[in-house]
């Protein structure tokens, strides 16, 4: 897709044009003219934030990086802070004495040469990374970045590029170093790749989101504005840093306009440096101009054939170009897309803005005439990040390949908003007259932050009331064959408690340990709690899941789930657990799970510190006491120099509680689901972790959680993962056992 609406000009003696069909506001022969008539060699990478516009001039061919090397160097300075081998309030040496990459000798850059004096001004004496970083961006003082690159060590910045995508920006030293310089030993970059590194801090992605907000905020005080920021309206915010040395003008941008975008602008060849910035704020103008007037979110078409109507698949691709990764996880963008698709098949839209930027529910609402209350389909839109390069494909390009929809939310849970929106769509398409009131949420902050639907509920409840609803949690799980084995419909999640150990002892000087190490009784604690297993609990609806596997596995599996689920000696069931309990999954489901999360203690290296405490996130069975829980962590340490207490807050998840498999909705469901799937077995599950789901269970309101498309166990272990995917038919026939469960539910009789 994003070759969609892009042109690669190839540089030779005349320059080669593909340009696809486009209407009128086509920035492409715009800047191939400016181009032509400069006279120089330039290179571009455009890309609006959500993916959906992009244009390459020259995109991989190398240019010397000049100053723009020191976007990567800024990176590779806030994730080594972020690792901790440094912190950016570290005061270091501002000794003007570096080495050449050729062979060590030691040279000393030139005031005279540089594009700042305040450094020099402190030599001998000590400047913090956090300064140094501020004047290598922002007067892209040489002389602080030379200090920084030797504390990093120009490999790691290479490896650093190259880990987040961007193998075309090559740093392999300092600036000055004239040898180097002398045998062609210089810092390249490509558009492309310097258009990543914007792209990764944008997003958050660079190193995480804290330190690409501080980034942005270094980047937006440059005070070199004659190139990108000259050309667009005053007032943008932009976050960018040049690069100029003889006959080389660089510009390279994150912009903050009404559709965020990264240009990066390469100019070669030009004498007159006042030229390249004006090229360059030129070739931004048309840009700017063109991309103004495409509205956000409705932009995006599909590279799949089309046939007619929008496809589940079709939508999904385009859900996944949005990238919803959170933090911060921009959920309002994916609410625009779909409030433009919905509004005019006749929802009542409304977005219901959190308070934190960028971040929204849209609730759609589709009437029906008022005689049963409404049922509500609730699906989130945020996603967690990425790996990125550990995909085989770009994570947000919506790509689909080989019958599969690739990309991150492809299960989890983009894929449920596709279906749940075409299911609801359809039912305007088709005119489908309502009993009751249809709504679709698509939310925010699920994958764990404040502004979920516990948040909406407090704030928004009477839009969100409903007699049941529809979410993420079981699966329809297939066979390499295709064919599906069963369909698990959760009716309740586990909860989660935090329980923290503290172990006290002396605290004193650690040439003279004494017998009672607070770390070492932590420890023997730890060892006690890591051989032990908590025991089996089975729920009903875990009970009939085991059933369901005991027909639907092979021998000798099947026979063990069958003594799960029916037997009643001890010792048979502790033998079967012992051979399913290996897949963590399974696990997880029959018991309340230990899980060392955090550990703290000690604060230097020659103290023996007074106490160490670990943190445990246990996963709880509906009806677990989380008091019980203490006493049997009490039991099990066995040791009175370690204290076990409940964590306040930020692991615990209230409990749930399960709903009624005796509702029209379950009913329903259980009877499409056969229907769509011939054979399969249906039962009620479990959920093993949790899910928004609270915000209705909490209030008594029945919710039945599904991921709406079979996937086999190779596709599930993917979710959160690496190459993330569902297939195009599975979409389909997810799709439609939703849409006539909606039609039986809510379809007036
Ligand atoms: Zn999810």
């Amino acid at each position: 897709m994003l070759q969609r609406c892009s042109v690669i000009l190839l540089a030779s003696v005349a320059t080669v044009f593909t340009v696809s069909a486009r209407p009128s506001i086509d920035p492409r022969a715009e800047i191939a003219a400016l181009i032509r008539t400069s006279g120089a060699d330039v290179a571009v990478a455009y890309r609006t934030l959500d993916g959906e516009d992009e244009l390459l001039v020259q995109p991989d061919v190398e240019y010397h990086a000049a100053s723009t090397m020191k976007v990567a160097v800024l990176i590779e300075l806030f994730r080594q802070a972020r690792a901790g081998t440094l912190s950016l309030d570290d005061q270091i040496p501002v000794v003007n004495q570096f080495h050449s990459i050729v062979d060590g000798s030691p040279f000393a850059l030139d005031v005279s040469d540089d594009s700042d004096a305040a450094v020099y001004k402190r030599s001998g004496g000590r400047m913090s990374y956090r300064e140094l970083a501020d004047a290598m961006i922002t007067v892209s003082s040489n002389f602080a970045t030379n200090l920084i690159i030797e504390h990093l060590a120009a490999e790691n910045i290479q490896k650093t590029a190259v880990a987040l995508g961007a193998p075309g920006m090559r740093v392999l030293r300092g600036v000055e170093d004239d040898k180097a310089f002398q045998r062609g030993l210089n810092n390249v970059t490509t558009a492309r790749s310097l258009l990543t590194l914007l792209e990764a801090i944008a997003k958050g992605r660079a190193v995480d989101e804290a330190a690409s907000r501080e980034m942005v905020a270094i980047l937006e005080r440059q005070t070199f504005n004659d190139g990108i920021p000259a050309g667009l309206p005053p007032g943008l915010r932009v976050a960018h840093k040049t690069g100029a040395i003889t006959r080389i003008q660089h510009d390279a941008a994150i912009v903050y306009a009404p559709r965020p975008f990264t240009l990066v602008v390469l100019v070669r060849g030009l004498d007159d440096p006042k030229k390249g910035a004006a090229l360059t704020a030129d070739i931004t103008r048309a840009v700017y101009r063109a991309q103004a007037v495409r509205p956000a979110g409705v932009a995006g078409q599909t590279t799949l054939p089309t046939n007619g109507a929008a496809t589940t698949a079709q939508l999904l691709s385009e859900l996944i170009r949005v990238d919803n990764s959170n933090p911060p996880g921009h959920e309002r963008q994916l609410a625009d897309l779909l409030a433009a698709k919905l509004k005019p098949l006749g929802f009542d839209i409304e977005i219901v803005p959190t308070p934190e930027t960028g971040k929204a529910h849209l609730l759609a609402r589709l009437r029906g005439d008022g005689s049963k209350k409404p049922i509500l389909l609730a699906a989130h839109a945020d996603t967690v990040g990425v790996e990125r390069d550990k995909w085989s494909v770009d994570p947000f390009a919506g790509l689909v390949k080989e019958g599969h929809v690739y990309g991150r939310g492809a299960i989890d849970f983009k894929g449920g908003v596709a279906v749940f929106a075409r299911a609801v769509m359809m039912l305007a398409e088709h005119k489908v007259p309502l009993a009751r009131d249809v709504i679709f949420l698509s939310e925010a902050d699920e994958e764990g932050a404040p502004y979920n639907t516990l948040w909406l509920a407090r704030t928004h409840w009477d839009k969100m009331d409903c007699e049941f609803a529809l979410n993420e949690g079981g699966w329809i799980i297939k066979d390499e064959a295709g064919k599906v084995q069963y369909v698990s419909i959760s009716t309740a999640d586990k909860g989660g408690v935090g329980i923290i150990l503290t172990a006290r002892g002396t605290s004193t000087h650690s040439s003279m340990p004494r017998p009672d190490n607070a770390i070492f009784t932590l420890n023997k604690a730890m060892a006690k709690l890591a051989d032990y297993d908590t025991k089996v609990q089975l729920t009903p609806a875990t009970r009939q899941f085991f059933m369901t596997l005991a027909k639907t596995s092979a021998p000798p599996l099947a026979g063990h789930f069958r003594t799960i689920a029916t037997s009643s000696d001890a010792a048979a069931i502790a033998r079967a657990d012992k051979v399913v309990s290996k897949d963590p999954l399974i696990h997880a489901l029959l018991r309340n799970t230990i899980a060392p999360v955090l550990m703290n203690a000690g604060f230097r290296g020659n103290v023996i510190p007074g106490s160490a405490e670990a943190t445990i996130n246990v996963r709880t069975i509906p009806g677990t006491d989380p008091n019980t829980l203490v006493e049997e962590f009490q039991r099990v340490i066995a040791d009175p120099r370690v204290e076990v207490t409940l964590a306040n807050q930020g692991l615990g998840l209230p409990p749930s509680v399960p709903s009624s498999e005796d509702t029209e909705l379950f009913r329903s469901l259980v009877r499409q689901a056969r229907a769509t799937f011939p054979g399969a077995e249906v039962t009620p599950y479990l959920f093993q972790a949790g899910t928004d789901a609270m915000a209705w269970r909490s209030r008594g309101i029945p919710v039945y959680g599904i991921y709406p498309y079979p996937i086999t166990a190779d596709e599930l272990t993917r979710m959160h993962g690496n190459d993330e995917r569902v297939s195009v038919q599975s979409l389909e026939q997810g799709t439609q056992m939703i849409y006539r469960t909606l039609v039986e539910i809510a379809g007036k009789k």
